[in-house]
């Protein structure tokens, strides 16, 4: 979010306000509350001044100066019409808008008003404000047919409010989770998984998991490609070459171990893991890839096998590497099991 649109959020947030107190001060010189008439002139001004501040750029000072306002207004009115009207329940929404904010300015990179003495000054108001009026009773009684009315209006809004916003905040932080997961997970041009979280996959299996196959694939002279059609060539081959391992290799887990090297990591109980890397094989061969015109015919040599009894993950991964290195020998373009 930017600080502009932040700004113009800001003065749209303050005209509602000034016009809901402009509307409660009608209300009040209506119920002849005189006090609360007279308060509401200070307050309409705290709000004017909030444009000013907000047109320079004030935006800390006028965030704490409208929160400290808000609360002594809260408080004021619950002392005048007692806690039957609902105002005090502002308070609980109050509370997470003060580190919405505090979060907001770590965002904007800005000095911002801290949370946690803001909201103690809330709950302190409220808890002096509604013992008050609990022990001597409000200082104006009026129709409980209205305080009826702003109960329910008041306590709609605040309930709406914190449904509204846990769903927002929980949303918020599902999805910034995934995209740090995304990030922290997956290779960007392959859109396989990286090395890191292959390697906790592996840590993750049982020990006495005899059942998986692996299998680490890796193109064959990689390098000739790169130096023959350019280096975004050999990009495109390393995407097309990991779209066909995700088609024929379903259920599989794959990563991109290293430069052009990917580790397969297949599902439980797997019976034809060698047929399966055997027609990736020959789709990767039989499929070259186009690239500006030019046609790229691609291999890969792949070394595989399953995990042997009280096998650790490191020493699996080398006798995989082996017989990769065994293949590459010995012609290449070839499945060795
Ligand atoms: P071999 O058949 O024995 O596997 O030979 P090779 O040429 O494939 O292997 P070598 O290890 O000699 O070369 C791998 C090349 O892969 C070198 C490196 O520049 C290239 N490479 C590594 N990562 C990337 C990448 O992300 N994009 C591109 N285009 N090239 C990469
Ligand atoms: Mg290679
Ligand atoms: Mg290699």
């Amino acid at each position: 979010m930017e600080y502009s649109t932040v700004k113009k959020f800001a003065a749209v947030v303050n005209t509602v306000i000034l016009a809901l107190v402009l509307g409660l001060m009608y209300f009040f010189h209506m119920c002849d509350v005189s006090f609360l008439v007279y308060f509401s002139i200070p307050t309409a001004l705290v709000y004017v001044i909030g444009y000013v501040l907000i047109h320079k750029n004030h935006l800390t000072l006028y965030v704490t100066f409208i929160y400290m306002w808000i609360t002594l207004y809260m408080g004021v009115t619950t002392v005048c019409l007692g806690y039957g009207y609902g105002f005090h329940l502002y308070c609980f929404s109050m509370i997470p808008i003060t580190f919405v904010t505090e979060y907001m300015s770590y965002r904007l990179k800005t000095r911002g008003m801290k949370a946690a003495p803001a909201s103690l000054f809330i709950g302190l108001t409220y808890i002096i404000c509604t013992g008050y009026v609990s022990y001597f009773g409000p200082i104006y009684e009026r129709d409980q047919k209205i305080a009826a009315f702003f109960w329910i209006f008041n306590a709609l809004i605040v309930l709406s409010f914190l449904i509204y916003y846990s769903n927002y905040l929980i949303r918020t932080i599902i999805s910034s989770e995934e995209q740090l997961r995304e990030i922290a997970h997956i290779d960007r041009l392959t859109r396989l998984y990286n090395r890191h979280y292959m390697l906790s996959c592996l840590e993750a299996l049982p020990e006495g998991a005899t059942d998986r196959m692996l299998a680490m694939a890796d193109i064959d002279n990689f390098k000739k490609i790169n130096d023959t059609y350019g280096h975004n060539a050999g990009d495109e081959v390393l995407k097309t070459v990991s779209d066909i391992m995700k088609s024929e290799c379903r259920g599989c887990e794959i990563a991109r171990w290293g430069g052009e090297e990917f580790l397969i990591l297949s599902p439980e109980g797997v019976s034809a893991g060698r047929e399966m890397l055997e027609n990736m094989r020959r789709c990767i061969e039989k499929k070259p890839v186009e690239v500006d015109g030019q046609t790229i015919n691609v291999t890969v040599t792949v070394g595989m096998g399953f995990r042997k009894s009280g096998q650790n993950i490191d020493s699996w991964i080398q006798s995989v590497d082996e017989k990769l290195y065994y293949g590459k020998n010995n012609g290449k373009n070839r499945v060795i099991d």
